[in-house]
């Protein structure tokens, strides 16, 4: 399937938190947008069907040329269908949704996992717009990765390359939902801030409050981001000397942060590495949030592969 904007495309991205959706066209504008509750507790097979749902009303509203899916979970691209999925979304597991939303709609769909889709969004909208080569790193309830290269995701033997989230930090730490402890995810994920915050304060405070608070000055805020942080960095040098990636892209809601979040990270990073390392990288905060899972799940779609 071609681009352009007589192309138009339903698309969803599904989490065990929210399914977003809407109708985009091949040249990536988002035409029309929506969310709904992930209805989890139901099982895979419910959620599918939530999908099918406003995926009927989407049709009855958009001549749709195919369906784009970004989901949580492991994903065989080439069978669209779930490798392994959390329990954030139980019974998703084997659940195959490319054949069954074809079947249903008799339309072309495409499934990937939801941080290939977001590096794949930046790369064709958004921080990563012309780089072929990079990393995408989204720090969330987890930290997830993907690999691009030559404008394509590296998927490894079973589509589960860019696990960067388990890559150990503390060997004999903390316990990850893995199974193996001291895991990067654990320490670095905001999530983990989340948690850094509780110890400290005694009580949660939402995170963009947290970063205001350290913005003007509050010393708790600013020792709890600071080491929060260390650890962020403390991964990223890892990644850039086993990669020598020229760009670093950080999704996730924590990328809403900006300046407070990017400087400082990059600062840290560039005490860690090499010289010849970081004269060469870039890191950016994702510019596109939760739209690029949208729109990289309809690249893909597009085959717009170079
Ligand atoms: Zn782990």
């Amino acid at each position: 399937m071609n681009g352009g904007t007589e192309v138009i495309v339903g698309a969803f991205d599904i989490g065990g938190t929210n399914i977003k959706y809407g109708v985009l066209n091949g040249a990536g504008d988002i035409l029309f947008k929506a969310k709904i509750a992930t209805n989890a507790k139901e099982g895979g097979k419910a959620v599918i069907g939530q999908v099918k749902e406003h995926a009927k009303y989407l049709l009855e509203h958009y001549e749709l040329n195919g369906i784009a899916i970004s989901t949580a979970g492991q994903i065989n691209k080439q069978e669209g269908s779930v490798i392994h999925a959390t329990e954030s979304l139980p019974g998703y597991t084997g659940l195959n949704i490319k054949e069954k939303l074809e079947n249903t709609f008799g339309l072309p769909v495409v499934v990937d996992n939801d941080v290939n889709c977001a590096a794949l969004g930046e790369y064709w909208k958004g921080a990563a717009r012309g780089q072929n080569h990079f990393l995408c790193m989204t720090l969330g309830t987890g930290i997830g990765g993907a690999i691009v290269m030559d404008g394509s995701v590296y998927n490894g033997a079973a589509y589960s390359a860019g696990e960067f989230g388990h890559m150990t930090l503390y060997p004999g730490g903390d316990a990850c939902l893995c199974g193996d402890n001291g895991c990067y995810e654990q320490y670095a994920s905001s999530r983990a801030l989340e948690q850094r915050v509780l110890n400290y304060f005694q009580e949660s405070i939402p995170l963009p409050e947290l970063f205001n608070q350290a913005r003007n000055g509050n010393q708790g805020a600013e020792f709890v981001l600071d080491h929060w942080m260390d650890d962020v960095a403390l991964g990223m040098k890892s990644l850039v000397h086993i990669f020598n990636p020229p760009l670093i892209v950080i999704g996730g809601g924590i990328s809403e942060q900006g300046d407070y979040l990017l400087e400082k990270l990059q600062k840290k990073v560039a005490t860690r590495i090499m010289p010849s390392f970081q004269r060469s990288l870039q890191i950016k905060l994702a510019e596109n949030g939760n739209d690029a899972n949208l729109q990289g799940a309809v690249y893909q779609l597009l085959d717009r592969k170079k």
